[in-house]
Formats: C-alpha cells, sequence, structure tokens
C-alpha cells in the first residue's frame, strides 16, 4: 500500500497503509470504549443553517489532560448538511469513522455503535496528537470522499461521563429505528442482495452478503443501508447481488451469492450459507457485534457480544473468539452477527433458529428482552426468553444443563446438532 498523505491539517501520518497498525499495551497512551468506558458513535443529518461547516468542538477534558495508562467515555456526534443529503445516508457516513481514524498512525479504531473501542499511541501523542484531530479527519474525509452529499461538516467529542451517557441514549433510539426499516422485509421478498467488502483491509478473504433478513454482523449496515451506499458510490464496496437460483432454502444457500463471494473473495471461498452456524456459515471478520457458538451437549447454540467479557460456556471469551475466527474464514460451528440479527426470523434457522438459543450474557439478553419474547411467541415457545441460561445460572455446559432440563428448553428435544 501507497502511503497517501492527503491535505488533511494533524500532526500525524494519515492515510490506508496504517489502517491494520495495532496499538499494544507498551505503546498505550490511553484508551476509551473496549468494555473499559462508553464509547459511541453517532452521524445525524442537520440543517444547512444550524452547523458551521470545519467546527470542531471538545465538551470536556482533552487526551493531553490525561495521564499515561488513563481511560476516558468518548461521544463522537457529526452533524452533516447537504443539499443531496438523506437521513438515510446517515449510517454509511457513520461507518467510514472505522476505518477514517484507523487511518491516523499511531490511532487504532475497533467495532462500531456504542460498542466502539479507540486506543491511542504514545508515538501520537508525542508527535502531538489531540481529540480534535479526530473531528479534523472527519471533516476533511466526509468532504473529500462524499462531495456528491456533504455540504458542511461539524464535529462534536463529548469526553465528560454525563454528555456521554446522554449521546449514546439518543444514538441508541437511532440505532433501533435504522435497523427496524427492515423489519417487515423478507430474503423472499427482493431479488437482490447487497455485498460489503468494507473489511477486507482487515480480513482479506472476507465477504457480507446483507439480504433484508441478515444485516451486516458489525450491525452497522442493513439492507437498506448497503443500497443506499451503492446509490451515492456505485463503484463501492456494497454492490448489488442478483442471488439467483435458490440451492439450498433451509440453509440459506444461491447460486447468484456464491459466484460473487467466489470472486469478492479472489477465490478463498466458494460457497456460504446464510441461515447455519453448523454448515458452512457465512465468514467472519473482527468487527462482529456478537459471535455464536455450538454448545454440543446442550444440542444448542450460545452468543456472545463485543460488550461482555466474561468467560462463556464454549470455553472462550469473545476477544479469543474474535481472534480465532475474526480473519475472514468461515468457521463451522461458529458465526458472527449482528445483535440485531438475533431476533431476525431468518437467524439460523438452518439449525432450528433461535428456539436453539440455550445462552447469552444477562445484559444482551435484556437489550433484546422485548423482541426475543416476541420471537418466543412467534416460534411457538412464549416462555422462550426464561429458558435462556446467562452468566447469573453459569459459565459451562455442565453448569447450565440443569437448568435447560428443568424449564424444558426446546433445544433439549430437538433434531441432534452434531451428525
Ligand atoms: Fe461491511 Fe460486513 Fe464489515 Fe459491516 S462487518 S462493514 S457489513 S464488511
Ligand atoms: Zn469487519
Amino acid at each position: 500500500l501507497k502511503v497517501q498523505v492527503a491535505e488533511i491539517d494533524i500532526p500525524c501520518a494519515f492515510g490506508p497503509a496504517y489502517e491494520g497498525e495495532r496499538v499494544r499495551g507498551a505503546d498505550l497512551y490511553a484508551q476509551c470504549g473496549g468494555g473499559k468506558t462508553q464509547c459511541t458513535e453517532l452521524v445525524k443529518m442537520a440543517d444547512m443553517n444550524k452547523i458551521e461547516d470545519g467546527k470542531v468542538e471538545i465538551v470536556g477534558p482533552d487526551i493531553t489532560d490525561l495521564k499515561e495508562g488513563g481511560t476516558f467515555p468518548l461521544g463522537i456526534f457529526v452533524q452533516i448538511a447537504g443539499r443531496e443529503f438523506q437521513d438515510d445516508f446517515e449510517p454509511i457516513m457513520e461507518r467510514q469513522i472505522h476505518h477514517l481514524i484507523n487511518y491516523i498512525q499511531g490511532i487504532m479504531h475497533i467495532g462500531q455503535r456504542d460498542i466502539s473501542w479507540v486506543r491511542i499511541s504514545k508515538a501520537a501523542i508525542e508527535k502531538g496528537f489531540t481529540l480534535k484531530d479526530i473531528g479534523v479527519v472527519l471533516h476533511a474525509k466526509f468532504h473529500q470522499d462524499f462531495n456528491k452529499i456533504v455540504d458542511k461538516v461539524q464535529v462534536t467529542l463529548y469526553t465528560k461521563k454525563e454528555d456521554v451517557d446522554k449521546m449514546t441514549a439518543t444514538a441508541r433510539e437511532n440505532y433501533k429505528t435504522r435497523d427496524e426499516r427492515v423489519d417487515k422485509m423478507t430474503d423472499e421478498g427482493v431479488e437482490t442482495f447487497y455485498s460489503c467488502t468494507l473489511c477486507q483491509s482487515f480480513a482479506p478473504s472476507h465477504v457480507c452478503t446483507v439480504s433484508p433478513e441478515r444485516t451486516g454482523l458489525c450491525g452497522a449496515y442493513n439492507w437498506m443501508d448497503c443500497k443506499a451506499s451503492y446509490e451515492i458510490n456505485p463503484t463501492g464496496p456494497n454492490q448489488p447481488i442478483e442471488k439467483g437460483e435458490c440451492l439450498d432454502p433451509k440453509l440459506g444457500q444461491w447460486k447468484g451469492v456464491n459466484e460473487f463471494v467466489y470472486k469478492a473473495s479472489r477465490g478463498a471461498v466458494t460457497h456460504y450459507n446464510f441461515y447455519s452456524l453448523v454448515i458452512d456459515p457465512m465468514t467472519t471478520c473482527g468487527c462482529c457485534e456478537c459471535i455464536a457458538a455450538l454448545l454440543p451437549s446442550c444440542n444448542g447454540v450460545m452468543t456472545v457480544g463485543r460488550d461482555y467479557s466474561g468467560e462463556t460456556p464454549c470455553g472462550m471469551k469473545f476477544t479469543t473468539l474474535a481472534g480465532v475466527m475474526g480473519g475472514g474464514a468461515s468457521s463451522p460451528g461458529f458465526v458472527g452477527h449482528s445483535k440485531f440479527n438475533i431476533t431476525q426470523k431468518k437467524f439460523i434457522l438452518g439449525d432450528g433458529g433461535l428456539l436453539r438459543m440455550v445462552w447469552m450474557p444477562k445484559m444482551l439478553k435484556e437489550e433484546l428482552k422485548e423482541r426475543i419474547v416476541a420471537r418466543g411467541e412467534e416460534m411457538g415457545v412464549p416462555g422462550l426468553f426464561d429458558m435462556i441460561a446467562d452468566e447469573t445460572v453459569g459459565t459451562t455446559e455442565e453448569e447450565i444443563l440443569p437448568f435447560l432440563q428443568e424449564k424444558g428448553h426446546p433445544a433439549l428435544n430437538m433434531e441432534s446438532l452434531v451428525g
């Protein structure tokens, strides 16, 4: 990769060459998010005369006020105005924050939405990096890369806990509205799915295919978002895929998708299934909001979100799981997926669907409670929510099995998952 230093007025080098760079423990100056503090991102459309182009405001202490090794909460709030801008474009702009912050030498960005994680190196601080530079980068790159739709960009960076919490609550309402835009759609109802190859810089053979009933595993892109992204940028990372002949309706496999994925992965992936984690699941990259895993003794599956740092019944914590399978391969027995996908109707339906879910972290379960209850009822098991174990019941298969038996969890009477 060639280092492409555009005219972006920050003290650090900037460009795609720095995207894959890590900030390891010994190099770390300070961090936010990653389960230690709250770190949230939100892009919102604004009225042309309500914002000031290029304004970057830090509300609260800056990184220079922190001691080495410190943590701080962060809310990145970007407002965009443009004659051609639509609120449908907000998620697309928001997802750019990931690679744009990664382009800054010495700064690392992981995740998205309300589970972001930013690590800042000592080297960057020595060069003079401050939080304002995040705003400078977003302003400059949004203009450069999206000049068709962007006229004004204003960035506010919140670093006081109460402000970040308030912004996070607003952000979650926005995420919910966006997620629900595909709620009434079905995979059968469209002929076209969309690819997403935005993550190939980290996971070269990874190709997300986003269908109405399978949102991108990062949770940031659903079918509507990919469609809008293709409209803005017809040669970009979200291409329409004619799904073509259905090769397996139960597991969710289409000829057109296979052909696309084969090409887009440069021959590394020949096929995958949308609705199974047991048989040739979709590929997974490191951004996934959750990772589901097979629990053979329980004849079911578990899933764990990025924001849960404890042990899980599959024997691996989220970070270990993401490390093992986030490289862009299809790993039978595991699959990365978004939080929202858990209650979408096609979620691992080829393996039995949500009725296979035997363990989730309490926090994730509570977050999705309303939707899990509704989906359980829809699938004929009204009490499903209370049958799903969490870490208060146990974090090994042996610990949770008696609970599942006592509750009469449906997975125990389903067809065996392991051949
Ligand atoms: Fe795109 Fe998938 Fe990466 Fe999300 S995880 S940005 S949908 S490739
Ligand atoms: Zn990714």
